[in-house]
């Protein structure tokens, strides 16, 4: 379908059709095949991180090379609304619409309050400094799920070069009620994107040591969620190519949608491929957003792109999101 993958970058406002390449029939019950890509902001540097704010009706990302957070509305399209921005990589919601944060630069996870203070959670373990937290995820029993490749200290330009204290790339289990972390996964080289299951009984994880080694791996893990607190029997539930996975999300039907560098993947739980967005830019993650939650936001190098879809995403974010829904005077903070 290399028709797809040439299309030319659109204008902001513009929007692309023939994007959508189906490869299962059903994948037609989750996104219209013949649904335009939308691009929203240009200028960007490496875009990452999107998160869906829904007492805002707005969508936060960070530009992780240019340093800068960036905040998009139907209202203000665009704007720098913090920068800089500590490098942040990953950005999420917890179980009270709390924004929390990857930061590479202070290699920590740090929390933004309803007032606006934001302020670290977790930047050791054992006594050592993380790495640099990537991508994080929020469980239905409020611990904190993150990765911590290596990025923000070794490429200059998504930190500070520093020599690594850890042992290896883990994906961490922190409690923010008892401070405990943990570490719940030393199975996968460079974890990236990660998100569980709708039941919480698996959570996929991408490995993009792929990224920086040819030979490393570019491929999902699916692992086992035992006790709540570890994630045991990975198992490589799909090769991505072109490129790797970086963030991914999962639907309320248990799909993942996983990013690659030609745009989104739709992959069913059992590992077959579905459908495919085409994105004109090197593609980094997605979230589920927009009024109805309907709305797939795609971050992709200099840009945010929307597409509309006919699910929603599952996971506390998209229960924050249902509760705004509920009850759109008061917004999850009350
Ligand atoms: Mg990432």
């Amino acid at each position: 379908m290399s028709d797809l993958v040439s299309h030319p970058i659109p204008g902001v406002g513009e929007s692309l059709a023939a994007v959508v390449e189906i490869s299962e029939p059903r994948a037609a019950d989750l996104i219209d095949p013949a649904a335009e890509l939308t691009r929203l902001t240009e200028g960007g540097v490496w875009a990452e991180g999107p998160v869906w704010l829904p007492a805002e009706g707005a969508l936060m990302y960070s530009d992780v090379r240019a340093d800068r957070g960036i905040r998009w509305s139907e209202a203000k399209s665009g704007e720098v609304w913090r920068s800089p921005n500590d490098h942040t990589n990953g950005n999420t919601l917890d179980r009270e619409g709390r924004v929390l944060h990857c930061e590479h630069s202070n290699r920590r996870v740090a929390r933004t309050e309803p007032d606006g203070t934001r302020a670290g959670l977790v930047d050791r373990y054992e006594g050592k400094r993380l790495n640099s937290p990537n991508d994080i995820v929020v469980k239905t029993d409020g611990t904190i799920w993150f990765t911590d490749p290596p990025y923000g200290i070794i490429l200059p330009d998504e930190g500070t070069p520093a020599p690594q204290e850890q042992a290896g790339c883990f994906v961490f289990r922190f409690d923010p009620e008892t401070g405990d972390l943990s570490v719940a996964s030393d199975a996968i080289i460079h974890p990236n994107g990660l998100a569980f299951s709708p039941d919480e009984s698996l959570m996929y994880v991408s490995d993009t040591s792929g990224g920086l080694d040819p030979k490393a791996n570019h491929h999902i893990v699916v692992l086992e969620v035992v006790e709540g607190r570890r994630l045991e029997h990975p198992r490589v539930f799909k090769v991505m190519e072109p490129g790797v996975a970086d963030g991914l999300r999962v639907d309320e039907h248990g799909n993942v949608w996983s990013s690659a560098f030609d745009g989104i993947h739709i992959i069913s739980p059992g590992g077959t491929d579905l459908a495919r967005i085409h994105v004109p830019e090197v593609t980094s993650n997605c979230v589920f957003g927009g009024a109805d939650g309907r709305r797939l936001f795609i971050t992709a190098s200099s840009s945010l792109y929307t597409i509309h879809t006919k699910v929603i995403g599952s996971g506390v974010a998209a229960r924050v999101l249902r509760e705004a829904q509920a009850s759109p005077a008061r917004g999850p903070h009350g």
